[in-house]
């Protein structure tokens, strides 16, 4: 034990330090105690409900040694919110130890996000002098899955998916030993007690190092691969490889969407991408999302991201994927989800050779079952910070800590890209990205990630909130829960709920002025709702400003074909007999019936949606007349956005006290550029920059008559970088301040947070 004992108690101090953030679960205890140690410290660490208590006792020196050590050398998951330090009286402790935590009833349980492999297992890995060399499962008190192997709570071994494997006599002597790196680790395994991999390929069957070597061979031939990872299933090929790509995205089906690369070395990834300061150290952190990075010209197959200007990219973060990645042969690999669009991630092996039996000619699985899949998470760094665009791995379970105290509700989240929120007070647990709930599978994915993060948080939803669309299968589910626990259900409006997740990252004080801009959300007033200026509190909103309305001819077909909306905005300004590609391309018989729907207002839900405008230019443009995967034309537009400068005119009118903002003049000077043979590029950035402008401007005018400073912005027009970094670098000109999302995605993705903030808020 330590020196303590022999010290005399004359000099000795004694402080209480208390720490609050993301300290639990972490490995937090053990550290202290080693720190401890190190220090010639004595005293107790208890975890209580919010954080750690420490009572350290020792030289003066030592203990400001100690405590300034506490924020340097934490675990490298751990986050630190706040060190308080109290003087107490010296009791001649004579060692230090860890105590029971004391939890008050009911307190917060906050359990560890999945954490990529740590420096010191790597080293572990490619020794080959360690008894877990090229061992594919290898963890520590630092890193390995967690999240996704838990199946109840306390967070013990035999409460996760590791339960059927029993320690060998090594492992459960460095589980025991408050010393070792591997104290409490509940995944620790090796060769001899723990998970194995498997390769099967065909008829072949093969394992251990054998299985890795093989699945190495089918990628440096080409050929695709189904690998088990943490919190699901990747398809995996050759990034360098147009051929695997090609066939990859034929096997798939219609998928064109973007697919994540994963590479291991820096200089590598350098060669394809601009990598930033700030990207480097996400990808080399306990996280390691997939980063959306500038792409350059390189030997990555074209087909891996067509439509973008941007790769996401990633480096290995299991063991396995070290392994994979070692080989000279593999220097960038496809690693994309591994379902089908319309399909939950798989994570079960017999799910997984069925349903991508079609797609992957080999399999490579693992023994070690996953509880709840968990999707890659994905960051965009910004000139504003990183962005969090999808929270999953390495982030949830992990909270958004709120200033307020929101009781227990569950928020069932949108449709697209859903995820729901469950709070417990002043932690928001978002949960992880389930995807769009269109069909029965999703649900039943959806209903039993519910259930999960309600049983190992053990919190009891008293409130439940859901989005305002009466059609959602979110908010159908919603409606039957409340029904049947007897709760209240609560229905929040889509952009407010954009606007309040915004706001409670920041914890304003509102009112603020929100910019809500996204693909589509249902309106209080039944219409389609997309591009608007909410006065927003956080029980409620008053709507200040929107986009012109105009006529979706088909309904959910003209989110799908852009094109149609293009031809509304042309018709409207009289241009669908204009010299350009568009109108000479332009289907005249099914034009004529779309016009007659709209005459007799069949299926033509009237939009204030900036989705829809960015999709109806990149169609007329050229680039995109009917969308493969939801945002596809808007994401293309601006990817051919070149540096111009220059704005289209457009006009914001007042009625009733409302501003409305109309780009039809935009359409006719875009029309005029197209008949001047104008650059597709240069058209484009011109109409990033009137977008831009004119939200600009009515912000700008609500503000003004309002008094209100203050902006926060929402919704998924925000993952546009252009208009991203365009509008708060206009508002912040004129002495507004801007709130943008930062942990919580801008996309539909953060709804769920704002449905449960206006919901508290309304029932408390
Ligand atoms: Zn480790
Ligand atoms: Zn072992
Ligand atoms: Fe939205």
């Amino acid at each position: 034990m330590a020196k303590a004992t022999t010290l005399t108690t004359d000099r000795r101090i004694r402080r209480e330090i208390t720490i609050t953030g993301i300290v639990q679960g972490v490995g937090f205890r053990p550290f202290i105690h080693r720190l401890a140690q190190k220090h010639g410290i004595a005293g107790t660490v208890h975890n209580f409900t919010g954080g750690v208590v420490i009572e350290a006792e020792g030289q003066p020196e030592a203990v400001a040694a100690f405590i300034g050590d506490l924020p340097r050398e934490k675990p490298p998951i751990a986050r630190i919110d706040d060190i308080t330090v109290v003087e107490l009286p010296a009791l001649g402790d004579a060692e230090f130890v860890i105590t029971p935590s004391r939890e008050a009833a009911g307190g917060t349980i906050l359990l560890s996000p999945d954490v990529a492999m740590c420096d010191d297992c790597l080293r572990e890995l490619f020794d080959p002098d360690d008894r877990r060399y090229r061992y594919p499962f290898i963890n520590c008190t630092n890193c390995g899955p967690r999240f996704t192997i838990i199946q109840s709570v306390p967070y013990d071994r035999p409460n996760t998916t590791m339960r059927p494997f029993s320690m060998c006599r090594h492992c459960q002597a460095e589980y025991d030993d408050i010393g070792d790196r591997r104290y409490h680790a509940q995944p620790n395994a090796c060769p001899v007690c723990g998970p194995e991999v498997e390769l099967i390929f065909g008829d072949e069957r093969c394992s251990a190092d054998e299985a890795i070597e093989q699945a190495i061979e089918l990628l440096a031939a080409g050929k695709i691969v189904a690998i088990k990872g943490l919190g699901g299933f990747h398809l995996a090929c050759d990034a360098t490889s147009q051929d695997a790509v090609q066939e990859l995205r034929r096997r798939k089906g219609r998928e064109e969407k973007p697919l994540a690369i994963m590479s291991t070395s820096l200089e590598e990834m350098e060669s394809y991408c601009h990598l930033t300061e700030e990207a480097q150290e996400l990808l080399t952190g306990a996280i390691r999302p997939i980063v959306l990075l500038k792409k350059r010209t390189s030997v990555i197959a074209p087909s891996v991201a067509p439509d973008s200007k941007y790769y996401g990219v990633m480096t290995p973060y299991t063991p396995l994927h070290h392994l994979l990645l070692a080989d000279d042969r593999l220097p960038a690999l496809v690693m994309t989800s591994g379902n089908l669009s319309e399909e939950p991630l798989a994570t079960q092996n017999d799910e997984a050779r069925g349903r991508l039996a079609h797609i992957a000619d080999g399999f490579l699985l693992h023994d070690r079952e996953i509880e709840i899949g968990c999707d890659d998470s994905v960051v965009r760094p910004t000139k504003l910070g990183p962005i969090v665009m999808r929270r999953a791995r390495g982030y949830v379970p992990f909270p958004v800590t709120l200033k307020r105290d929101l009781g227990r509700v569950l928020a069932v989240g949108g449709h697209l890209k859903n995820t729901f929120c469950l709070t417990d007070g002043r932690n928001a647990f978002l949960s992880q990205h389930i995807g769009d709930l269109e069909d029965a599978n999703t649900l039943d994915y959806f209903q039993w990630c519910v259930d999960h993060l309600q049983d190992v948080l053990r919190v009891e939803p008293e409130l439940i909130a859901h989005d305002l669309h009466p059609d959602y299968l979110s908010s159908h589910y919603a409606q039957r829960l409340a029904e049947e626990r007897g709760l209240d259900a609560v229905a929040v409006q889509h952009h407010h709920a954009h606007i309040a997740a915004c706001m409670a990252e920041h914890a304003a004080v509102g009112p603020v002025l929100g910019i809500a801009c996204d693909g589509t959300g249902y309106g209080a007033d039944g219409t389609v709702w997309g591009c608007e200026i909410l006065l927003s509190d956080y029980d409620d909103y008053t709507r200040a400003a929107h986009l012109e309305y105009v006529p979706l001819p088909g309904g959910e077909q003209a989110i799908k074909e852009p094109w149609r909306v293009a031809a509304v905005y042309l018709h409207r300004q009289g241009l669908l007999d204009a010299d350009i590609d568009f109108c000479h391309n332009l289907d005249r018989p099914r034009w004529r019936l779309l016009e007659q729907m709209i005459e007799k207002n069949i299926n033509c839900p009237s939009a204030s949606s900036a989705g829809r405008l960015f999709s109806a230019v990149s169609a007329l443009v050229g680039l995109r007349s009917v969308d493969a995967y939801e945002g596809q034309s808007a994401m293309m537009l601006e990817a051919a956005a070149t540096d111009a400068e220059g704005v289209y005119s457009y006009e914001i009118t007042e009625s009733d006290g409302m501003l409305v903002m109309s780009p039809g003049l935009m359409f006719v000077e875009i029309v005029a550029d197209l008949e001047a043979g104008k650059d597709t590029g240069e058209i484009s950035v011109r109409f990033h920059n009137t977008f831009v402008a004119m939200v600009g401007d009515a912000a700008v005018r609500v503000a003004k008559k309002t008094g209100i400073k203050q902006i926060a912005m929402s919704g998924g027009t925000f993952q546009n970088e252009l208009v991203l970094h365009g509008l708060p670098q206009r508002l912040t000109e004129v002495g507004l301040e801007v709130l943008i999302h930062q942990e919580t995605p801008p996309n539909d993705g953060g709804l769920a947070l704002g449905q449960a903030v206006v919901a508290s808020a309304r029932n408390y």
